[in-house]
């Protein structure tokens, strides 16, 4: 039987012929419709606090993810951070390149009210890794993750527009290409909702709620890069595998990640995770103070480009760094790219920071 008679691979119940052929004769979309994504992603806006506490005021914001006033206005100069970009300009690779302080790791996920409110304790006192406060931390990251994945979702009109111009063959790879991604999407986005709830349970109360655990790493100087994300444990810096990602229905571990200064330039970098789920997080968390002690900052900021997208680099560090700049990049782009890949391991040192003095201290956990 030809192709055109088969049932079309859309799930519409029409045959080919009476479906997706016809994107066959349409023009291929440009390399800037392609990256047009936004018109396809609508940005969500709602609040993120929990649901007992909607008694939202205010429009919906953009909140930063990472502190402007104390993280980011240390890192930048003139208003300006390097953040990660992507696009035409780059001839579509992902760079490190120059971004606004006010653009930079912003998502429209509180209303004024409930930013304000819920995270006075970071905000309007100086950070001393208190549990509350890194458990503020660990919710904010949680919560831009969690809009970032549910933007992620490749949506039928954007995979329609990848299919203009292609033939069936091509077309039935992105059909494919685009379920298998918006399942992993899907199953990362029920993964953090489910970490959601356990905090949002203990938001409205003001404690830190059971199981809850973090490691701060503390260091003696300002850090050129900040970075906020949640991210899986799968593998530990000796190239271990903690978690078998394969699985999509079964819950999988995370992490929360974010640096944040501390007072007389010094800073620290908040790990936290729940403790009654597998134990990959607490695992993954010992295996990074480890080699933390091992290699210092490297292992903050080079473990930071590999599993964050969401990180911010000062400009004159940046520029000070000349063809390792490079090295960087190429780090950046193929691990977002090859996400998931046993790369910690490779982490080594690369001469661009003086020794540090770190102090790591633990709450909870096993
Ligand atoms: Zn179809
Ligand atoms: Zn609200």
């Amino acid at each position: 039987m030809s192709h055109s008679e088969l049932l079309c691979f859309c799930g519409s119940g029409k045959k080919y012929f009476q479906c997706h052929t016809k994107f066959e004769g349409m023009q291929e979309p440009s390399d800037r419709d392609l990256h047009n994504v936004d018109q396809y992603v609508p940005q969500e806006r709602v609040c993120y606090a929990p649901d007992f506490l909607r008694k939202c005021n205010g429009k919906i914001i953009r909140s930063h993810t990472i502190q402007k006033k104390g993280s980011l206005s240390f890192i930048a100069d003139n208003g300006h951070v390097i953040g990660v970009k992507f696009g035409d300009k780059y001839n579509n690779h992902i760079r490190f390149d120059k971004i606004g302080i006010n653009k930079a790791s912003t998502f429209y996920g509180f209303c004024q009210h409930h930013d304000k409110a819920i995270f006075k304790p970071i905000e309007d006192v100086d950070f001393i890794a208190s549990p509350m406060q890194c458990f503020l931390m660990c919710f904010r990251a949680l919560c831009f993750e969690l809009y970032k994945s549910r933007g992620a979702v490749i949506n039928n009109d954007y995979r329609d527009l990848c299919c203009r111009g292609q033939h069936y063959r091509e077309q039935l790879t992105i059909h494919e290409n685009v379920r298998r991604y918006n399942a992993e999407t899907k199953s990362k986005i029920h993964d953090l909702e489910i970490l959601k709830r356990w905090m949002d349970s203990s938001i409205s109360k003001g404690v830190i709620p059971k199981n809850f655990a973090f490691t701060v790493i503390e260091y003696n100087e300002q850090s050129p890069f900040h970075v906020s994300a949640v991210i899986s444990p799968e593998y530990d810096f000796e190239g271990r595998q903690l978690l078998e990602l394969s699985d999509l229905s079964s819950f999988s571990d995370r992490v929360m990640i974010s640096t944040i200064p501390l007072e007389r330039k010094k800073g620290c970098m908040v790990l936290g995770w729940n403790s009654s789920f597998c134990g990959a997080s607490e695992s993954f968390v010992n295996s990074f103070v480890d080699q933390t002690k091992l290699l210092g900052f490297d292992v903050l900021l080079q473990s930071s480009i590999i599993l964050a997208e969401n990180i911010y680099l000062n400009p004159s560090w940046w520029e000070s760094l000349g063809s390792h700049r490079d090295v960087l990049n190429d780090m950046l782009e193929h691990n977002i790219q090859d996400y998931g890949l046993n790369s910690l391991k490779d982490i080594q040192s690369s001469g661009l920071f003086d020794s540090t003095e770190f102090r790591f201290q633990s709450f909870g956990g096993g």
